[in-house]
């Protein structure tokens, strides 16, 4: 909702934008508009921004951000945007080329992940590490740079973006500088005390039972921090699409060889390969939360919680064979 400035006021602000940023990019008085491409990175903004900014997911809450086809109201929704908050590492696949061409020019793109080592794609190390310089389309490079783009995953990760956030918040509206900055701060210790509980809550996985097979490739970054070893991803590389018969008859030989008791969908995927598999192989179906929030899940802390108890449910000692 726009504000209404009294005249005087109005008039003396354009006086002083005349005077000292004129030919800096005009954003319209008023709180920050941002638009982010996930809803996980929408409330990491809202964390660091406060009450004073609008702040909108362009991506449905419970949707694939990988295979996300944009409908046509999401180009206004960039266009209108003073920030433009997007994950790096080609996570949101198609919508790029959307806020590429739709974007304001002096419109500021943070990317979450800036200054992140990232894991390639296929569990090797280092994907590449660019800078943030323009790429070709104008967004900085890191944004659909290759590399294995869920760092959020771990929380220590998770609390980088956050001060990332903070840090291009305040470059974008410098006039709150050190407030984004400060609940920037204060949100990403929360972060790093959440990885500390995890770690807590997990303790009943003893090493050899630290097992995770998934659907989609989302877990490398969780794995290392929590040291579980990620066995296999039924659907390899980037999601949106569908795994072959090799993809599934890989993964139930690896279920069936390695004694791994559960194995784990994402609420954004259908269940059905990988209740398949668990047929085949004779394990329990279980949910972990990756790239999108689910029913009764709408924050990074509870689908984090929530992953906790379902891996202890699955792999603890507790946990049935
Ligand atoms: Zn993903």
């Amino acid at each position: 909702m726009r504000k209404h400035w009294p005249l005087a006021v109005a008039l003396s602000l354009l006086a002083v934008l005349g005077a000292s940023c004129a030919s800096e990019g005009e954003r319209a008085p008023g709180p920050l508009r941002v638009v982010t491409t996930t809803a996980i990175l929408e409330e990491f903004v809202r964390a660091a921004a406060g009450p004073d900014a609008q702040v909108v997911a362009l991506i449905p809450a419970g949707s694939d951000p990988h295979s996300f086809e944009p409908p046509p109201q999401v180009a206004q929704d960039i266009a209108r945007a003073d920030v433009i908050v997007v994950n790096g590492y080609h996570l949101e696949g198609n919508l790029l080329e959307v806020v590429a061409e739709n974007r304001r020019k002096d419109a500021t793109v943070i990317v979450a992940a800036e200054g992140i080592p990232a894991l390639a794609a296929d569990h090797g190390e280092g994907g590449s590490a660019h800078g943030n310089e323009p790429a070709a389309d104008g967004l900085p490079a890191l944004a659909e740079a290759e590399g294995d783009p869920h760092m959020w995953l771990d929380p220590d990760l998770a609390a980088r973006y956050v001060e990332n956030i903070g840090a291009g918040l305040a470059t974008a509206d410098p006039t709150q500088a050190a407030e984004y900055r400060e609940r920037a701060r204060q949100h990403a210790e929360r972060l790093r005390n959440l990885k500390q509980e995890l770690a807590s809550m997990l303790e009943p996985i003893p090493p050899g039972r630290r097992n995770i097979v998934v659907f989609h490739d989302a877990f490398a970054y969780f794995a290392r921090a929590f040291a579980f070893d990620l066995v296999a991803g039924v659907l390899p590389g980037e999601g949106g699409r569908e795994p072959s018969a090799r993809d599934v008859a890989d993964t139930v030989a690896l279920v069936r060889q390695q004694g791994v008791p559960a194995v784990y969908r994402e609420p954004q995927f259908s269940s059905a390969v990988l209740e398949g598999i668990a047929r085949e192989a004779d394990v329990r179906v279980l949910e972990l939360y990756s790239d999108a929030f689910g029913q009764g899940v709408s924050s990074y802390e509870e689908m984090m919680r929530a992953n906790g108890q379902a891996l202890v449910l699955g792999l603890g000692t507790a946990a049935a064979r």
